[in-house]
């Protein structure tokens, strides 16, 4: 399964959810998305994805914002990959028969598996 939020999607409205299931507690973040959509008050059917997790939820998230940090402040270096960081002489897929990835683009920052990937 994969699920792509798009960035127009997003909003700020950003709620802990919690759930008692036989005694035990789940706690969640949920995201809205686009617009709030409530038939009436209590009942709110806004889309939302919601991440359930446990108390290592947190370290997820903080590793995503880490990888989201780097990401930007890494400036595009030609001849590796930004994404995955292959190079020319190290590429990526060196299963035997697989075809190795090669350059997406004329700068030479992309390779052509990150290429697809972030087309999917
Ligand atoms: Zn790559
Ligand atoms: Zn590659």
């Amino acid at each position: 399964m994969r699920v792509n939020v798009y960035a127009e999607e997003m909003t700020a409205r950003i709620q802990i959810i919690c759930k008692v299931i036989d005694g035990q507690v789940f706690t969640g973040v949920r995201f809205y998305l686009g617009f709030p959509f409530v038939h009436r008050k209590g009942d709110d059917d806004s889309s939302a994805v919601t991440f359930w997790g446990k108390k290592d939820l947190r370290c997820q998230l903080k590793k995503a914002l880490k990888l989201l940090d780097r990401h930007y402040s890494k400036k595009p270096r030609p001849g590796t990959c930004r994404f995955c960081g292959c190079q020319e002489f190290t590429p990526c897929l060196s299963l035997p028969g697989a075809i190795p990835c090669g350059w997406a683009d004329k700068k030479r920052t992309i390779c052509t598996r990150c290429a697809v990937a972030k087309r999917s």
